[in-house]
């Protein structure tokens, strides 16, 4: 008998049907005589459409009143989840955020956990009923209901599994795991049956948008192991863990590729103290949110900038090029959308050599030209053309062998 934390996704529980199919799924958990904690999202779609509610009756509406509106999504969810499981014979109490412990710091819209205590949590365990909380929402010192960010019921879920010493947490969502690649581009990727956290970080912040970054790193610093799996089947899916020494024989875990982004290149820039410090502190003020950077070897007393942004950041980018211009004594600034990041990630990089070479070579037998290059310890990303972006994506799949299911 253990005690399992289960989270399900928006379009788990989509509609009354999935939410009844979610019911006897926990039904079926507890035949085997297990404790069950279950944090939901709110219904698919139900977040979006209440942001654009509050748009429609004020152009910036207050943080405050935005964490009581969004909050409602998940209240709805663990609610009639309970009633569900009601109706099936299971005894289920549903918890708001606060009432389930979380306590949060006062950024409404992207509060941090301070502080948990489950004590109505464990009460309600004991009793033997299945305990619902709802995901994504927190309350301040306060008093004051928050939220922690979009995604955010992933974070609760892992929370409460550290803090009710839960034997694992399964995080029910659409997908079957954490794939090699995208699946819908690279059709013999294959699910991964064990990734490293910080693997898991790099391909989220890669554009393998499973789970939610901030949830994944506070499962790294509580060591809490979790599982990504299906709602809509019994598959196992991909576990979530601290790495072992076995896990480094992988070279790359997996490949990545995050469309939508755009580059900047400053060319000409006074190759002088100060002015990188400048140019990136007036971009930053533009709200530009800046990726890779990439400054060339100067050559007589000039150096050329590039950086990448999201397309989404490219009309602040547009607003300020006079004034980069200006500010750096820059021969020209140039915008250019149209372009992708792919990503291969893996531990293994740590310990074999090659990686890049075989990226590249993989990228070369396609005629794909690399515009930009870029590595951490367990990373290399490469910016390309984004019209060339899958069948990049397909040619590094199969060239570290990712096809072959470990
Ligand atoms: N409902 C929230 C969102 O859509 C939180 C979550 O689903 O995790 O971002
Ligand atoms: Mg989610």
């Amino acid at each position: 008998m253990s005690l399992i934390v289960q989270k399900y996704g928006g379009t788990s529980v989509g509609n009354p049907e999935r939410i009844r199919n979610v019911a006897e799924r926990i039904a079926e958990w507890r035949r085997r005589g297990d404790r069950v904690v279950v944090v939901v999202s709110a219904m698919s779609g139900v977040t979006d459409s209440l942001i654009k509610l509050a748009r429609e009756v004020c152009a910036e509406p207050a943080e405050r009143e935005m964490d009581m509106l969004l909050a409602t999504g998940e209240q709805t969810t663990i609610s009639l989840l309970a009633m569900a499981l009601h109706a099936i014979g299971i005894p289920a109490v549903s918890l708001t955020g606060a009432q389930a412990g979380i306590v949060t710091d006062g950024r409404h819209t992207k509060a941090k956990i301070a502080n948990l205590t489950p004590n109505q949590v464990k009460r309600h365990l004991a009793d033997g009923a299945v305990v619902i909380v709802a995901g994504f929402q927190g309350q301040t010192m306060e008093g004051q209901i928050t939220t922690l960010g979009r995604g955010g019921s992933d974070l609760t879920a892992i929370a409460i599994a550290a803090a009710v010493q839960a034997e694992v947490c399964q995080i029910y969502t659409d997908v079957d795991g954490v794939y090699t690649a995208d699946p819908r581009v690279v059709p013999n990727a294959t699910k991964i049956q064990e990734i490293a956290y910080d693997e898991m970080l790099e391909l989220a912040s890669a554009g393998a948008k499973v789970m939610q970054a901030r949830a994944v790193e506070f499962a790294k610093k509580f060591n809490v192991r979790f599982e990504v799996r299906s709602s809509f089947n019994n598959n196992p899916g991909t576990i979530v863990k601290a790495e072992t020494k076995s896990m480094e024989q992988v070279v790359v875990r997996g490949v990545s590729v995050e469309k939508n982004q755009a580059k900047v290149t400053i060319s000409g820039v006074p190759d002088r103290p100060g002015i990188a410090a400048k140019l990136f502190q007036t971009i930053a003020e533009a709200g530009v949110n800046v990726d890779m950077i990439v400054q060339n070897v100067s050559q007589s007393g000039e150096a050329d900038i590039t950086f990448t942004l999201h397309r989404d950041d490219v009309k602040k980018a547009n607003n300020i090029t006079a004034s980069i211009s200006e500010l750096s004594r820059a021969r020209a600034v140039t915008v250019q959308e149209g372009i992708a990041k792919l990503s291969v990630v893996g531990i293994g990089m740590r310990s074999h050599s090659g990686v890049a070479s075989s990226l590249f070579v993989a990228l070369s037998e396609q005629g794909i030209n690399i515009q930009m290059i870029s590595t951490s310890e367990i990373k290399i990303t490469v910016v390309i053309d984004e019209a060339r972006s899958a069948e990049a994506e397909r040619a590094v799949h199969d060239k570290f062998g990712l096809n072959v299911a470990r």
